[in-house]
């Protein structure tokens, strides 16, 4: 980083902070220097003629003539640095190994679940037609339970026919 970038206030020398606050925004002198708007104006105020603690250029007397700046600390060199420093240890560009191994370990799982679904949709439709056998056994046994019952019924009525010959 230059040494001609002066990312603190020459007067105070603490950094600017864009907080926000309007006392400690920084402002540019005529020179073109930058301080704290808090740190410059109380300079020019106690002295009769305030000069540029950098330069040395004569300091308005007026306030008015401090100029508002904007750092563009998006785009600067340090926050471009930032980023790619902040972007490295938060978003690895390739996986690491262990994120790959964990994949890898949920595919297989997600495919052992799979075949373990499918497994199981065999079973169940094998029972469904094993289901539609045994439903079919137990209407033959009632048909021949019928059956049975009308014969049963034919020789009740032969034999008390027969008892009643007997008499
Ligand atoms: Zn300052
Ligand atoms: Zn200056």
């Amino acid at each position: 980083m230059s040494e001609e970038l002066h990312l603190s206030c020459q007067i105070c020398l603490s950094l600017f902070l864009l907080d926000g606050s309007p006392e400690a925004e920084p402002v540019a002198a005529p020179c073109g220097h930058v301080f704290h708007r808090d740190c410059v104006e109380g300079l020019i105020e106690s002295r009769y003629q305030p000069l540029c603690t950098i330069c040395r250029a004569p300091l308005p007397d007026m306030t008015i003539g401090l100029l508002k700046v904007y750092l563009n600390l998006e785009e600067s060199e340090f926050d471009r640095e930032l980023q790619k420093a902040v972007h490295e240890a938060t978003a690895p560009e390739a996986p690491d190994l262990d994120v790959t191994l964990a994949i890898e370990e949920c595919e297989e799982k997600l495919h052992a679940l799979q075949e373990e679904q499918q497994y199981n949709q065999q079973v169940l439709s094998a029972l469904e037609s094993q289901w539609i056998a045994i439903d079919k056994l137990h209407d033959d046994a009632k048909k021949r339970a019928n059956e049975l019952e009308g014969k049963l019924h034919v020789l009740t009525e032969r034999l008390a026919e027969l008892e009643g010959r007997h008499d």
